[in-house]
Formats: structure tokens, sequence, C-alpha cells
């Protein structure tokens, strides 16, 4: 999810919006307009609608509270975080690599429903405050709502189903227990597309009969299901790959070419003799500098190929995922799959012994999945 809009930076974490949260800002404006126009007849409609935005609005802030306190403690867990962003379905904070523990992991989950719970009180405390100065029935009821609406919406995120916080917690639970984060992570995901499925349906049914509610609730039910469908499969190759090193699915001793090659040169010796479609660099000490692509050699246009070397349109090695030979390749996937050329290279003290694809990986994955 790409935010649209940036909204700056809070305790160091990029937050924005997708344009998509504007429709659940006006879901939650019409729901408490409409609320308003009921329980409040007597007040002019000006007022009305001026409670129903800074409702909508201080229910956003709130949901960017949350959001803030699962990437502030994710931090100080020594993850990266990338940045919050509020859709059409609530906030993703977009966190890089996975809690190296249990405990770590419940506390990333647990403090974001604490948050919710935290501004509920902070706005029952103002409902209450705003009751006792006298101020008018109205905006008690803007805190008030506010107050109840965290409270369920900490309710909501602690059923224990992936990718819900619950289900984070659960799986941190099931983690501690049992020693498994694989096996852990199964169950919560499993949980996950159980709770999508029984949303989707109490969604459908709610639609049917005309609420309106109905087909946000059905979104989020497909959503949750897809993103625990794919959170399972994620879970089943961790644990396919348990255990297996990098030196059993690399390709040994790759195929090298030279830095100062011109693309052109390489090219056309590429299509007589060349069979892989990626080569490390070697400079002219046979130190490795960088990898060049079958991609970025066709992407370097016609009229520049004589005059471009291989060096020039190759990635340099720091852009690059590196190995060990007896590294877990679990713990290759996450960074190959953030690399732009989808290859780690494998060094042995020092010495270049192997590169890595994606296709090995998914090959090691198929062999080593349990059947059925
Ligand atoms: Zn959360």
């Amino acid at each position: 999810m790409r935010a649209t809009l940036r909204l700056g930076t809070v305790a160091g974490v990029a937050i924005g919006a997708h344009w998509s949260a504007l429709g659940t800002l006006a879901l939650l404006f019409a729901v408490v307009t409409s609320g308003f126009a009921h329980t409040f007849p007597e007040q002019p409609t000006g007022a009305r609608v001026a409670a129903g935005l800074l409702a909508a609005l201080l229910f956003l802030a709130s949901l960017f509270a949350h959001e803030i306190a699962h990437s502030v403690v994710a931090k100080r867990q020594g993850l990266e975080v990338e940045g919050i962003t509020l859709w059409l379905l609530g906030g993703v904070s977009t966190i890089r690599g996975e809690a190296a523990r249990p405990r770590a992991e419940f506390a990333i989950a647990i403090v974001g429903p604490a948050a919710s719970l935290a501004s509920a009180v902070v706005f029952a405390l103002v409902a209450w405050a705003l009751a006792a100065v006298g101020v008018g029935q109205l905006w008690v009821a803007v805190a008030t709502y506010l107050a109840v609406i965290n409270v369920l919406l900490a309710a909501f995120n602690l059923v224990p189903a992936a990718p819900l916080d619950g289900g984070r917690v659960l799986r941190a639970v099931l983690w501690a227990i049992r020693g498994d984060r694989a096996s852990a992570a199964v169950w919560a995901a499993r949980m996950g597309r159980g709770f999508g499925m029984a949303l989707i349906l109490l969604g459908g049914l709610e639609f049917l009969f005309g609420f309106g509610f109905g087909l946000w609730w059905l979104l989020l039910g497909l959503f949750i299901l897809v993103m625990a469908g794919a959170e399972e499969r994620q879970a089943q190759t961790g644990a396919a790959l348990a255990g297996v090193r990098v030196r059993q699915v690399m390709t040994p001793d790759p195929d090298t070419a030279s830095g100062g090659l011109s693309v052109e040169g390489f090219l056309g010796e590429y299509a007589v003799s060349r069979r892989h479609s990626a080569f490390p660099l070697v400079d002219a000490q046979g130190r490795v500098e960088g990898l060049i692509t079958f991609n970025r050699l066709i992407a370097v246009p016609h009229a520049r190929r004589a005059t471009t070397t291989l060096r020039e349109a190759a990635a340099s090695l720091a852009d690059i995922p590196v190995a060990d030979p007896e590294d877990p390749v679990a713990d290759l996937v996450p960074r190959l799959a953030a690399s732009a050329d989808r290859r780690a290279l494998v060094f042995s003290t020092g010495r270049l012994v192997g590169i890595v694809t994606s296709s090995d990986i998914s090959r090691a994955v198929a062999l080593h999945l349990p059947r059925g």
C-alpha cells in the first residue's frame, strides 16, 4: 500500500494516507452524522456536520496512534519501519523483517490494541470533563463515541486470527510454547482464513438485508482471507526451508564476466556461448565488483552498447545480498525478495563460491514441502 498523501513524520516514523482512506472518512462521517441527526434533532445541521467531521478525523488520528505504537516498539526491537499508511480498511505499518524472539513479536503486536484502549480512556476522560463543565451534549457525544469505537477497535484487533494483532499474539504464544515459529505462523494464518470467511459470510448477509456496513465487512473479510492465505504460504515456505543451507541450493562456481568488457562485446559472446542469465563481475585482479544480469544488459539502449562497460550497467556489490554457504536459506529469502536483481552471491572466506536465484529457492521449497 503506497501512500498517496504524505502527512509527515511522527516519532521518527513516516505517516501517510492512501486515497482510499477518504472512503473510510466518508463512511464514518455518514454514520456519525446520521446517528447525531437521530439523537440531537434539535441541534442545527451545521453543528451536527462539524461534530461528525471532528469525530471522523479524530478516529483516523486514533488509528494513527495505534499504528505508531506498533512502529515505535518494532523499531525498539531493532526492526526497520518503512512507514504507516492509512487506507480503506484501516492503518498499515510496513515493517521490514521479523521479530527474532516470541517476546519481541508479542510486544510489537499487543501495543497496538493497548494504544487503542489508552485512546479510549483519554476520550472517556474528555467526555467526562466536557459534561462536567457543561458543554453541549453533542460534543460530549463526540468524545463518548470516540471512546467506544476505540474499545471496539482494540477488541476487534485482538481476535486471534492473522493478520490481525490477535493473530500475531497467538503466533508469539504458540511460538514460545512449542519453539517452532513456522508452525505457529501456520496456525495463526489458518485462524485468519477461518475468521476472514466468517466475516465474508456475515458481511454478505448484512449487505443482502440492506445494511450499509455489510459491504465494508465483506471487503475486510476478503482482505483478511487473502492476507492470511499469503502468510500461510510464507510460513510453509519457512518450514520447508528449515535446516536447508545456502550451499545446498546455490549454483556453485558461477560463470563470471570481466567488468571492463563492453555490453555489445559481451552480448555477442553471450549469444554464442553463455547459458546463464546473471554473471558476477570481476575486476583485473579477480575481485568481485558487482553483478550483471541479462535484464540489465538488454536495458542498455542499442546506440550505447558499444561504449557502455559491463561495470557501468551492473548492480554494485553493495546492492546485492551476500551469504555464507553455511547460512540458513530461510534467512536469505526475505533479503533476496527485497533486492532488485533477485540474486545473491555466496562467499566463503572472501572467495566467490556460488550464486543463488529465486528459482533456486522455489526449487528447494518444492523439494522439501510436505506432500498433500
Ligand atoms: Zn494493530
